[in-house]
C-alpha cells in the first residue's frame, strides 16, 4: 500500500469537507483540445482525478474548446484515449463549446447590470489605453454606452454583422486595478471561424477566463484545480462567477436542460500549484507541435517526444508516471526535475514486473564445436528473478549461438571479464564455454568464434558451479528470431534545450545520437510478446515491443531506458 499522500490541496478539501462547505467533491481536467497531451498533464491529471476519486468525488473531462482556429477533433479523440491509458475515468466528457449558449445569456446580464460593454477600440488601442505595472490604466471611451447600446450591439456581433476584432465585449471592472487582469478584460472577440465542436453557429468567441470560470460553475465544479500562471487570473476568475452567480439564475442554464444535460451549478474555488518541468525535453505543445510539422521527429508519438502518445510508444508504464508525480508531489514552488528521476522510476517499475528475455544486438556466431551438429535442447529460465508467480519459459540451445560482439575481445583492456581468444566465459544458464579459434574474413573482419562447452558445467552437473569471471548472454542461432531493435536516447542532448543563449533554439540541441536501428536477434519467448509488452533484455535494457509495428513474426522493440544511468557520469 502506498502512503496516503498529503499535500495542501488535499488539505483543503479534507477541511472543505470537515466544514461542511460541500456534501461531496468535484474536480475537472481542462486540456485544450490543440495538441496531444504531455510529461507535465500528468501531474494535472493524477491531481484533478485522483484527488476526486480519493474523497469519494468526481471528476470530469473537460475539452476547453474556446479558440476555434488551433482545435482539432484527432486531438480530442487522443486526449480521451491518453487520459484512460493513465488509469482514469471521468464523469461526464464535457466541451466548454456546449455552453456557448450560457456564456452568450450571462454576457447579456452583465450588460443589463451595469457590469460589461461594447468596446470598438482596436487591438492596439487597447493596449494603449491598458496601462502598464507601474501606471494606471485609462477608461475606454466607450466604457460609459447605455445597456439598450450595448445589448443592441452585442446581439450585432453575435449575428455576425461586424468583422474580425472590429468590437470586444469587456467586462467593466477597473482600469487602476493593480492587477491588469482586472482592467476591463475582454470576455467577447469577434472570430468568423468555424469551430470543431459547434460549426458555424459563432462569429464570436468566449474569452479563456470567462469561458472557464463559467464552465467550471455550469458543471457544479467544487474545487478548481490549476497551474500557478492562472494565480493572478483568479481575481477575474471570481469576479465572473460571482457576478454572473449561475447558482442563483437557474434561467440562464435553460439552454443545457433542453439539451438534457444534467445541472448542479455552484461557486467554484480555483487553487493553484505548480507545473511539472522537465530538463533534457521541451513541453509546450507548440514546440512539440513545431518538432512534428517540420518533421525533426516522426510523429506525436514517435518514442523520443514527450507526449503520452510518445512515451506511452516508448515503453512508459502509467504506475510508473503515477509514482512519479506522486513522488513530487504538490507545492506552490515551480522547480525543474531531473530527467533521470524520471527515467529511475521507469527502470523501478520493469524491474519488477518485466519478464527478463535475452536478445544480441550486435550478434556474432559462437559455434560450440563438441555438439552435434543436430544437438537441439530445451533449457528453462525463470521469467523473473525476483517474482516466481511469473513462471518459466522454454529456451532453445543448440550448436550455434549468437553472441553481443561487444563481449568479445581479441586483446583485452584491463579488468576485461568476458570472452578472450582462450579464455573462458559463462554462458547465462548453459554452461561454461572456451574459446579455442577466432574465424577472420580476408579482411581481417571477425567473422565467427569456435570453441567448446564444458560437459560438466552443464546446468545441474557437479561442475556448474565452478567460477569464471564472467557471464554473457546469448540465443541459438537456428531458433532465434530477427528483430528490429530501435535504441532511442534523450531527444535532447542538452539540458536546458529552450535556454536560448548565444542566439540558439532548442532546435540545434537535438540529439543527432537520439535514434538508432540495429538488426538483432531476440530469443523466440521475446518475438511472441503483444505489442506494448516490455521486457528486460538481460544486460541491456528495458525494451517494449512497438504499439504500432510489432508482429510475432517481424518483431521490433525500442529501447524504453538503458539498465543505468548513462547520463548523470556525462553531466
Ligand atoms: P502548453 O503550455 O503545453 O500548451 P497548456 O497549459 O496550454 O499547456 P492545457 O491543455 O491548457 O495546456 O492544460 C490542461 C491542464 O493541464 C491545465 O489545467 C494546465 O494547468 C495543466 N498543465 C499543462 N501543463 C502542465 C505542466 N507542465 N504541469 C502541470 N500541469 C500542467
Ligand atoms: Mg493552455
Amino acid at each position: 500500500m502506498r502512503p496516503a499522500t498529503q499535500d495542501f490541496i488535499r488539505q483543503i478539501v479534507r477541511d472543505d469537507l470537515a466544514a461542511g462547505r460541500h456534501a461531496s467533491i468535484k474536480t475537472r481536467f481542462p486540456p485544450e483540445p490543440n495538441g496531444y497531451l504531455h510529461l507535465g498533464h500528468t501531474r494535472a491529471i493524477w491531481t484533478d482525478f485522483g484527488i476526486a476519486a480519493e474523497f469519494g468525488g468526481v471528476c470530469n473531462l473537460r475539452l476547453d474548446d474556446t479558440n476555434p482556429a488551433k482545435e482539432d477533433p484527432e486531438y480530442v479523440a487522443a486526449i480521451q484515449d491518453d487520459v484512460r491509458w493513465l488509469g482514469y475515468e471521468w464523469h461526464d466528457l464535457r466541451h466548454a463549446s456546449d455552453y456557448f449558449e450560457v456564456f452568450y445569456l450571462a454576457a447579456e446580464k452583465l450588460i443589463r447590470q451595469g457590469d460589461a460593454f461594447v468596446c470598438d477600440l482596436t487591438a492596439e488601442q487597447v493596449r494603449e489605453y491598458r496601462g502598464t505595472l507601474t501606471e494606471p490604466g485609462r477608461n475606454s471611451p466607450f466604457r460609459n454606452r447605455s445597456v439598450e447600446e450595448n445589448l443592441d450591439l452585442f446581439h450585432r456581433m453575435r449575428q455576425g454583422e461586424f468583422p474580425d476584432g472590429a468590437r470586444t465585449l469587456r467586462a467593466k471592472i477597473d482600469m487602476a486595478s493593480g492587477n491588469i487582469n482586472l482592467r476591463d478584460p475582454a470576455l467577447y472577440r469577434i472570430k468568423h471561424v468555424a469551430h470543431q465542436n459547434t460549426g458555424d453557429a459563432w462569429p464570436i468567441y468566449p474569452m479563456y477566463d470567462y469561458a472557464h470560470s463559467l464552465s467550471d460553475a455550469v458543471e457544479g465544479i467544487t474545487h478548481s484545480l490549476c497551474t500557478l500562471e492562472f494565480e493572478d487570473h483568479r481575481p477575474l476568475y471570481d469576479w465572473c462567477v460571482d457576478k454572473v452567480d449561475l447558482a442563483r439564475h437557474p434561467e440562464l442554464i435553460a439552454p443545457l436542460l433542453d439539451k438534457g444535460l444534467p445541472f448542479e451549478a455552484s461557486k467554484p474555488r480555483q487553487i493553484e500549484f505548480s507545473r511539472l518541468n522537465l530538463n533534457y525535453t521541451v513541453m509546450s505543445k507548440r514546440k512539440l507541435m513545431a518538432l512534428v510539422n517540420d518533421g525533426l521527429v516522426d510523429g506525436w508519438d514517435d518514442p523520443r517526444m514527450p507526449s503520452l502518445q510518445g512515451i506511452r510508444r516508448r515503453g512508459y508504464t502509467p504506475s510508473a508516471l503515477k509514482t512519479f508525480v506522486q513522488r513530487l508531489g504538490l507545492s506552490k514552488q515551480n522547480s525543474l526535475i531531473d530527467f533521470s528521476v524520471l527515467e529511475n522510476t521507469l527502470r523501478e517499475d520493469l524491474d519488477a514486473h518485466a519478464p527478463r528475455r535475452m536478445a544480441v544486438l550486435a550478434p556474432l556466431k559462437f559455434v560450440l564445436t563438441n555438439l552435434d551438429e543436430k544437438h537441439e535442447e530445451t533449457l528453462r529460465f525463470a521469467n523473473h528473478p525476483k517474482d516466481e508467480a511469473q513462471g518459466e519459459r522454454n529456451i532453445p540451445f543448440s550448436r550455434e549461438l549468437w553472441i553481443e560482439r561487444d563481449d568479445f575481445a581479441e586483446v583485452p583492456p584491463k579488468g576485461w571479464k568476458r570472452l578472450v581468444p582462450g579464455g573462458e566465459v559463462r554462458l547465462r544458464g548453459a554452461g561454461i564455454v572456451r574459446c579455442d579459434e577466432v574465424v577472420k574474413d580476408a579482411n581481417g573482419e571477425i567473422v565467427e568464434l569456435r570453441g567448446w562447452l564444458d560437459p560438466e558445467s552443464r546446468p545441474g552437473m557437479e561442475g556448474a558451479d565452478r567460477k569464471v569471471k564472467g557471464t554473457i548472454h546469448w540465443v541459438s542461432a537456428r531458433h532465434a528470431v530477427p528483430a528490429e531493435v530501435r535504441l532511442y536516447d534523450r531527444l535532447f542532448s542538452v539540458a536546458n534545450p529552450d535556454s536560448e543563449a548565444e542566439g540558439k533554439t532548442y532546435r540545434d540541441h537535438l540529439n543527432p545520437d537520439s535514434r538508432q536501428v540495429v538488426r538483432a536477434y531476440v530469443e523466440p519467448a521475446a518475438a511472441d510478446a503483444v505489442p506494448e509488452q516490455s521486457f528486460q533484455f538481460e544486460r541491456l535494457g528495458y525494451f517494449v515491443a512497438d504499439r504500432k509495428d510489432h508482429r510475432s513474426t517481424t518483431p521490433v522493440f525500442n529501447r524504453s531506458v538503458t539498465l543505468r544511468d548513462t547520463w548523470s557520469a556525462k553531466a
